[in-house]
């Protein structure tokens, strides 16, 4: 594809309303949003997030696939352009481009059973996932959830995560680092910690990653010890954005665009590209 062959539509944000805003930690702001028309996404895309005249970011779709135009998105207060949406209400309107990147093939999941390791925020995208596989069980293996933050006030998403843990085909690991001498329901530990206990059906297992990079070096060690080849782990990278559709190069690793053939990677798929990672 030339530049000249870019579709307009994918460069022209269209405005969303906000139908709820709220925080749901002190950091995170959660939105769910009406886009005029359909989004048609797949779990692990992202959208191009704006406030006019302040700016632009990629913010992960945080909702399964839906067909009514809306989409739910959880923005962690960063910087400037995030800063201004935490100021966002019901009934105001935010920018959005896409959806973009690779995102995940419910079909390759079909059958297996699922370990979702998530640290922090990585829990956004990868509810995407995680949502449509819990709502068709037999469709599905056994699924793993293990999800860490550092105290129990970082927690997101936690009544889904509550809810969660009650399905017959699930189970729920939350973990803190500390539990700050807050009340806590769950565990203490690293997200690490948890997967010398799984039972693993080697040949039959894929796990998906998404977090801070330096929890991937010691999740993907952790699987390793326990026999899962790098072909079965998925990492959910996020890199620097600007264009979302592979043009101008801010997320490029090597040959690699993650905005385009990523944020979704096989771990094999970046072997090759040890800055990935960093
Ligand atoms: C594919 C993808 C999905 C993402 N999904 C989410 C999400 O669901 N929710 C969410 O809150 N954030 C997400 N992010 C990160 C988000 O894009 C950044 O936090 C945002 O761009 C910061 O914009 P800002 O103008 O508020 O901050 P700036 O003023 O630009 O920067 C503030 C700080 O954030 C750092 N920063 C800027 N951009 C990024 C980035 N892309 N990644 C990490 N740090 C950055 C800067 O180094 C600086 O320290 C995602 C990023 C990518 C690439």
């Amino acid at each position: 594809m030339t530049p000249m062959d870019v579709d307009p539509n994918v460069l022209t944000p269209r405005m969303a309303r906000i139908l709820e805003a709220r925080d749901m930690t002190a950091q995170e702001r959660f939105f769910h949003l009406q886009l005029p028309g359909a989004l048609a996404h797949r779990p692990g895309q992202f959208v191009m997030a704006s406030i006019p005249g302040i700016g632009e970011a990629p913010i992960s779709i945080s909702c399964g696939p839906r067909h009514d135009g809306q989409l739910e998105l959880l923005v962690r207060n960063a910087g400037s352009l995030t800063r201004a949406m935490h100021r966002l209400q019901a009934g105001d309107f935010m920018g959005i481009r896409g959806p973009f990147g690779s995102g995940f093939r419910l079909a390759e999941f079909e059958g297996r059973d699922i370990i979702f390791v998530a640290g922090g925020l990585g829990l956004a995208p990868l509810r995407s996932l995680i949502e449509p596989v819990l709502a068709e069980p037999r469709r599905f293996g056994r699924i793993t959830l293990i999800s860490g933050c550092r105290t129990p006030a970082d927690e997101i998403y936690r009544e889904r995560m509550q809810a969660w843990a009650g399905l017959p085909q699930a189970r729920v690991v939350r973990l803190v680092n500390d539990t700050a001498h807050l009340p806590w329901d769950g565990e203490v530990g690293l997200v690490t910690a948890p997967i010398a206990e799984l039972e693993i059906d080697v040949d039959n297992t894929l796990a998906v990653l998404c977090g801070p990079p330096v929890m991937y070096k010691f999740v993907i060690m952790e699987l390793a010890a326990r026999g899962l080849p790098n072909t079965q782990i998925f990492i959910d990278l996020e890199r620097r954005m600007r264009c979302g559709i592979g043009k101008c190069g801010h997320c490029q690793i090597n040959h690699v665009t993650c905005c385009r053939e990523g944020p979704v990677f096989r771990f094999s798929e970046l072997e090759s590209l040890p800055e990935a990672l960093t």
